[in-house]
């Protein structure tokens, strides 16, 4: 078994109130968490300091969605990483499909991101995945190629960078990937991420998305290439801490 801390991303996406995400965090502040599970929990902009001031769990950290690539200036509805640093933020999800998808998103916007958000101290969860069009004409590992390529570019120090391996097709739709399926794709994107960056590829963390819950995650369990999982709607559910313990 690779020695990758596990990871279990929570991606809110549009969803919540003060109340539900206050629900959210106390519960799972009361809730008694594997110590070597790395979580981050990724809330609307809104809500990040709330979550940063009302969680007690160490292991947790917080997570925007999304970020832009200046630091201040005359750029309306942008979020900068400095003002995600400044409240305690340490994550920030990328090249989300939704955001590819919905809002035109280029991989070189992407990547773009991706290095500036770096270079500014957040740590990346950079997503990438195929369409159920891309899947049925073979080209999933092409997609995740182009889409990471795009990243390789830019960025050297992939050490702050985790990769979320979501088929758009298992988003939402309760068809999660099989475990055997991701195992399959997470050890291909890994030896191609080894062929662009090196030794670093061992220590990348590849989590897999898309239709995560209590009850599949275990099913994942001895899945070498399988680091964790990045998490939308049960992420919201008390089954989220059944995730996070699902490799106990
Ligand atoms: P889902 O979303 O778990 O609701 O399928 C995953 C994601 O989009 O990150």
């Amino acid at each position: 078994m690779a020695n990758r801390e596990f990871f279990v991303g929570g991606n809110f996406k549009m969803n919540g109130s003060k109340e539900k995400v206050s629900k959210i965090v106390s519960d799972l502040n009361k809730a008694d968490l594997p110590s070597n599970v790395q979580v981050v929990l990724c809330p609307p902009f809104p809500y990040l300091a709330q979550v940063v001031a009302e969680n007690k769990q160490a292991t947790i950290k917080v997570g925007a969605q999304n970020c832009y690539v200046k630091e201040s200036g005359a750029y309306t509805g942008e979020v900068s990483p400095k003002f995600l640093k400044d409240l305690g933020v340490d994550y920030v999800i990328l090249g989300h499909s939704e955001r590819r998808q919905i809002f035109k998103e280029s991989d070189e916007f992407v990547a773009e991101k991706v290095k500036f958000a770096l270079a500014e101290g957040l740590k990346v969860i950079l997503c990438i995945g195929e369409t159920i069009d891309e899947k049925k004409a073979g080209k999933t590992l092409a997609v995740c190629k182009r889409e990471l390529q795009a990243v390789v570019e830019k960025v050297e120090d992939w050490s702050d960078i985790v990769v979320a391996y979501e088929p758009i097709w298992a988003i939402g739709t309760g068809l999660a990937a099989t475990s055997d399926d991701a195992e399959s794709i997470h050890e291909e994107i890994r030896s191609y991420l080894s062929t662009v960056i090196g030794k670093q590829a061992s220590t990348v963390r590849i989590l897999y998305g898309g239709s995560a819950n209590g009850k599949n995650a275990p099913t994942f369990r001895g899945k070498d290439n399988v680091d964790g999982f990045l998490v939308g709607g049960a992420s919201l559910k008390p089954e989220f801490a059944d995730i996070i313990k699902s490799r106990e």
